[in-house]
Formats: C-alpha cells, structure tokens, sequence
C-alpha cells in the first residue's frame, strides 16, 4: 500500500483490547438481626434451597455460611422470607480496611 507520491502508508494504529479481569463470584452473607433463626423463629429455607453442598450449615437452627463452598449463585438471598432480606451477596475481593480471617486455621 502506498500514499501519496508513493510514500509508505503509515501503519494502522496497534488496537490492544483492555485485560479482561474475572471476578470471582460473591460470596453470601447472613445477617443474624435481619435473620429470622437467630431471633427466635424456626427458618431453614436458605439451607434447604442452597444447591451448593456445605455452603450452609445450620447449627443449633442457626444458618452460617461457609465460604468455601458458597458459589455465589444468590438463591438464598431470593428465597429468604424474612421482612428485611437477611441475605447479603458481597465482593470476595479485599478491600482497604477489610479483614480476612481463614475459615480453617491451621494450628501453628
Ligand atoms: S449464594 Fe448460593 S451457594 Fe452461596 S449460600 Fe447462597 S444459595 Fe448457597
Ligand atoms: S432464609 Fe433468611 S430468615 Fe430464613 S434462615 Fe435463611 S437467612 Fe435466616
């Protein structure tokens, strides 16, 4: 290709395309206040719906989360029946400020 008086077109500008950067699926939180197990109501539904094995575990009818096996999928923020959803879905991502305890310490 040539341009004017023959001279070499210059080149097409280099389009790079960004990173593409996954995010990693959020992870469920229970709010014990909003909860309807922890005051005082009998409530399993996030636990029986949950599709992930081991992402809820209920104990003494209480419900907790276990991020190790929460996939993020939201369900039990969708069926939560109490008056103010007790189901949070946050970023797994470390923010300033944020702190991350090990789910399973090891004993040192
Ligand atoms: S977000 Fe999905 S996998 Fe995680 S605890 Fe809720 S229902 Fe289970
Ligand atoms: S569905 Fe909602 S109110 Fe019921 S146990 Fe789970 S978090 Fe608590």
């Amino acid at each position: 290709m040539f341009g004017r008086r023959g001279a070499p077109a210059p080149a097409a500008p280099v389009v790079r395309e960004a990173p593409v950067i996954e995010e990693p699926p959020p992870l469920a939180l229970i709010l014990d206040r909003f909860c309807l197990a922890y005051q005082g109501s009998f409530c399993s539904v996030c636990s029986e719906r949950c599709p992930a094995g081991g992402a809820i575990t209920v104990e003494q009818g209480k419900p907790r989360v276990n991020p190790d096996f929460c996939t993020g999928c939201k369900i039990c923020h969708d069926v939560c029946p109490a008056p103010k959803n007790a189901v949070f879905l946050v970023s797994r991502k470390p923010r300033q400020g944020m702190v991350v305890r090990p789910t399973d310490p090891t004993p040192t």
